[in-house]
């Protein structure tokens, strides 16, 4: 199997001894959780920063964890996919650079072999207007969050085969750990969500993570489906089938401003409403 998958020690129970939703598994190991849902002292962060692991590695400790599996939360469509290199102005440019950078105060290697991906560049040399770097957009299929948006950002290389289409399995392995629009801190993964009327909310309490949203001043979400503890989650390999064929490419809108420049953006629906730190 070209792809080796993150494998959640129990299914039932996140590593932070938390009930996981059914159908629902852990995208990485919780070892370095560095912010959450309204986290931190600035309570602009509404997502998840799951930091790199060297540990969730069977191969060892290689280059800091960089290079590592992510896998899906659960059963999803992919709606977009936006590559770090590809389009530029969005997705920000490729740092493919030899050598070492450091992040977080330590070093990594830029670039490194991944199997089933051959060489992959980690790291970004800016954010781009997203400041996702690679960044997958996912629909939730079933369960309690059917429809809920699902996004994961900052990987160093999403799934070659992946495409807009696919249908991914929970606990299905769907890109690698890396630090694209990342500059400073330590390489992560930065996970969020939002209903289906585009408001953000919070994925924790779905995977074994403790509800932070009331951190910061905030209330319960009355669309806030109840976490009904569970069965095993359903982990299935790492094959993934194509539901529509689509293809992964962008379109942008091109619209003209009042001095008569073509600008061309992305669909609004689909930009990142960029309020907040990612
Ligand atoms: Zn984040």
């Amino acid at each position: 199997m070209p792809y080796e998958t993150w494998q959640q020690p129990d299914p039932l129970v996140s590593e932070r001894g938390l009930p996981m939703q059914e159908g629902f598994v852990q995208p990485y190991s919780y070892d370095n959780l560095m912010r959450q849902f309204n986290g931190g002292k600035n309570c602009h962060h509404r997502g998840l920063d799951i930091g790199t692991v060297s540990s969730v590695s069977p191969t060892g400790s290689v280059n800091g964890g960089l290079g590592t599996p992510i896998s899906a939360v659960t059963r999803s469509v992919v709606t977009l996919i936006g590559k770090t290199g590809g389009n530029v102005g969005e997705f920000g440019r490729l740092d493919t650079r030899s050598g070492k950078t450091v992040r977080g105060g330590r070093n990594y290697a830029r670039s490194m072999n991944v199997p089933g991906y051959g060489l992959v560049y980690l790291f970004s040399r800016n954010y781009g207007r997203w400041r996702s770097g690679n960044v997958i957009v996912t629909k939730v299929l079933d369960g309690p969050l059917k429809d809920y948006t699902i996004r994961y950002m900052h990987m160093g290389a999403i799934r070659p085969d992946l495409k807009v289409g696919s249908i991914v399995e929970a606990g299905e392995h769907i890109a690698i750990m890396g630090s694209t629009a990342i500059l400073d801190s330590t390489p992560h993964v930065h996970i969020d969500m939002e209903n289906p009327k585009g408001e953000r909310r919070d994925l924790a309490p779905y995977i074994g993570l403790p509800d932070t949203s009331l951190q910061c001043g905030g209330h319960h979400y009355e669309d806030k489906p109840p976490v009904t503890p569970k069965r095993s989650a359903t982990v299935t390999s790492s094959k993934s089938h194509d539901a529509s064929g689509t293809s992964t490419m962008l379109t942008p809108i091109e619209t003209e401003s009042d001095n008569g420049m073509i600008m061309r953006t992305l669909p609004r629906t689909e930009r990142n409403k960029n309020d907040d730190l990612l």
